[in-house]
């Protein structure tokens, strides 16, 4: 257990606290979950037995992460898995497209001006800190500048949203009616996200 945690130090940043842990049959568990030693060949087995075999049928990264966490976990699985099915050889060469054709490609409309269109995503599974583990990135498609929200990976869509708005529209009301240098939020940016 001792180098587990050791590991997992190296590995969050900080120490995890031990009633976290617990170890039957000398099988080490973290939060009830088979804690899977950083050795590339075991997480690759595990992910393996989730992804490749015929009843798992090489689902998508969600779905394969899903099924990798319901009895194992290691930080930064999330990242692991999407690298995984991302690279996975049969995956690349059979899937099926499931969506109607697309038609003709057309070019994202270029922003008229900063914070004209904004793209929000989620950086997930981070180590426990003050209570929050996921990160809402907020980015401005023309100067890339990103704002970075501390928040939960169990916040819903309308947590989300009050986010958004505590973080983005109150601190700019005033900037709304201001042409030359407002925020204009495009709220297309949020609307695409959830
Ligand atoms: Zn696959």
């Amino acid at each position: 257990m001792a180098k587990a945690a050791r590991e997992l130090w190296q590995a969050l940043g900080k120490m995890v606290r031990s009633a976290e842990w617990s170890e039957d049959d000398r099988v080490l568990r973290f939060r009830g979950k088979i804690y899977v030693p950083r050795n590339a060949d075991l997480r690759r087995r595990v992910v393996s037995l989730c992804h490749d075999t015929k009843v798992a049928g090489h689902p998508g990264r969600w779905k394969t992460l899903e099924l990798v966490s319901r009895d194992y976990w290691w930080p930064q699985m999330l990242r692991y898995i999407g690298q995984y099915v991302g690279t996975c050889d049969l995956c690349l060469r059979t899937k099926p497209i499931r969506q109607a054709p697309v038609g003709e490609l057309h070019p994202l409309r270029i922003p008229d001006s900063r914070w004209d269109t904004l793209s929000v995503d989620f950086v997930v599974e981070l180590p426990l800190s003050s209570r929050h583990n996921a990160v809402m990135t907020v980015v401005d498609s023309v100067s890339k500048r990103a704002h970075f929200i501390l928040t939960h990976m169990t916040v819903t869509v309308e947590g989300a949203t009050r986010l958004f708005v505590t973080n983005f529209i109150q601190p700019y009301l005033h900037q709304f009616f201001d042409d030359s240098h407002g925020l204009k939020a495009s709220l297309k940016a949020l609307k695409k996200t959830f």
